[in-house]
């Protein structure tokens, strides 16, 4: 098979990572890289919908950052992206309960809730006469590295590179290729997500339950009535089978009654999707050619809503590791050593204290509860830690 093209970069996935960072290294300029950009579905803006998607993130002021810095944040559309100003999470099996608020830390708010389709939009507008070369609808098939890394597609056509930058999401079929090993914890839940709408307004409050069965978090979404939600309810596989199976008025009464009538009445907006959630860590994220972000490198669960600030973080850093090699003059076929070096204890821990979060909320036995109700009045008692806590889920 003939080579068709080569490139200094090829980043395989669309999603929000993988565009951030063509996005990114298109940008400097200074390196005037070749960079490719290859994903198995269309690469085209979502279209444009009055009713919001359930799929959201919660962005810290980390991301917002580096999304401002590459000019994408810039672009989102704002009436879509709702700032966030307090927090309320509390045990639904106990009485305990915490409240980070921004305006007693000083700050404007504590993050944003935005749709994925809206941060697409943004990036994929932004890519737009980039000099990035985008190759749509093509999987990669096979990967082999020798020299540089030899990249054959769906259509047929085999690219080489000096670095392929696998971003191509939690089933990453480049890591298969590239035989990476995995490490993986099946939590036996699944997420179940929707849009909602609710009796009383959110005020720009993101609420979270912890039953014993899981997590149910309901986080604001911007409009003028302040009665829009996306839910995240992750539940035991058992709990999230018989919760699927109700009609659609049953599951809200179910919801209503979880969430203890914390908004009032709630009903659905939209269909809802279900997840099954398993903590992921790739053994090794760069070799010879290849680098690993996002969720083909690590997904945690979903309770914090920060796996794809990690992505980001990744995302952030592989690029500034990808500018010094190659300003230094040193070949990007080299493995980007430091760039795993800078991300994996983040990503670990940030896995691990969820995984914790996870069993301590999962047990009924009087001692969890007595304890974690003691640790979260402790927490919310104690200024400097709820500080450092607020700090670690700002990103900062
Ligand atoms: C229920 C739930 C709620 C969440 N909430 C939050 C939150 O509030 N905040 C937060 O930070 N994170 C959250 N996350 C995590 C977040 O959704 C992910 O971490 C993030 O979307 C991962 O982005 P990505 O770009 O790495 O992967 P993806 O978005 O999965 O993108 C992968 C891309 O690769 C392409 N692709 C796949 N295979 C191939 C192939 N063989 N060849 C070419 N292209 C390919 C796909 O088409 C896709 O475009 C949540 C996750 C879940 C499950």
């Amino acid at each position: 098979m003939v080579t068709e093209e080569t490139f200094d970069v090829v980043v395989v996935g669309g999603g929000v990572i993988g565009l951030s960072i063509a996005l990114a290294l298109s940008r400097h300029s200074a390196c005037s890289l070749r960079i490719a950009l290859i994903d198995a579905g269309r690469l085209e803006s979502p279209a444009v919908s009055e009713g919001y998607h359930p799929r959201v993130l919660a962005l810290t002021e980390q991301t917002i950052d580096w999304l401002s810095s590459i000019g994408a944040y810039q672009s989102i559309n704002k009436d879509r992206v709702c700032s966030y100003s307090s927090m309320h999470v509390w045990d639904g099996e106990g009485t305990a309960s915490i409240e980070f608020s921004a305006a007693q830390r000083h700050l404007e708010q504590l993050g944003v809730i935005v749709e994925n389709d809206e941060i697409l939009r943004a990036l994929l507008s932004q890519l737009e006469n980039s000099g990035v070369t985008q190759l749509a609808n093509q999987s990669v098939e096979n990967i082999s590295v020798a020299e540089q890394t030899m990249i054959k597609l769906s259509s047929g056509k085999q690219i080489s590179t000096e670095l392929l930058v696998a971003a191509d999401g939690a089933q990453s079929t480049c890591r298969q290729l590239l035989g990476i090993t995995v490490q993986e914890h099946n939590y036996h839940q699944r997420a179940i997500v929707a849009t909602l709408s609710s009796e009383r307004a959110h005020e720009r409050c993101a609420r979270q339950v912890f039953l014993k069965t899981g997590p149910v978090a309901l986080l604001p979404l911007e409009g003028q009535e302040q009665n829009r939600l996306s839910l995240v309810w992750s539940a035991d596989e058992d709990v999230a089978s018989d919760l699927e199976s109700l009609g659609d008025a049953e599951f809200a009464k179910a919801l209503t009654k979880a969430t203890e009538h914390v908004l009032g009445n709630l009903s659905l907006e939209t269909k809802r999707y279900a997840f099954p959630l398993i903590r992921r860590h790739a053994n090794q994220y760069v070799g010879k050619g290849w680098a690993l972000v996002g969720d083909a490198a690590h997904t945690i669960h979903p309770l914090a809503g920060q796996g794809a600030n990690l992505g980001f973080s990744d995302a952030e850093v592989l690029v500034e590791e990808i500018i010094r090699q190659s300003q230094r003059g040193v070949r990007l076929f080299n493995p980007l050593s430091r760039y795993e070096r800078r991300r994996r204890i983040d990503n670990e821990l940030t896995g691990l204290s969820m995984t914790g979060f996870k069993w301590l909320f999962g047990h009924s036995h009087p001692a969890a509860v007595v304890g974690r109700n003691f640790g979260l009045s402790l927490v919310n008692r104690t200024k400097w830690l709820k500080d450092w806590l607020l700090k670690q889920s700002q990103g900062r």
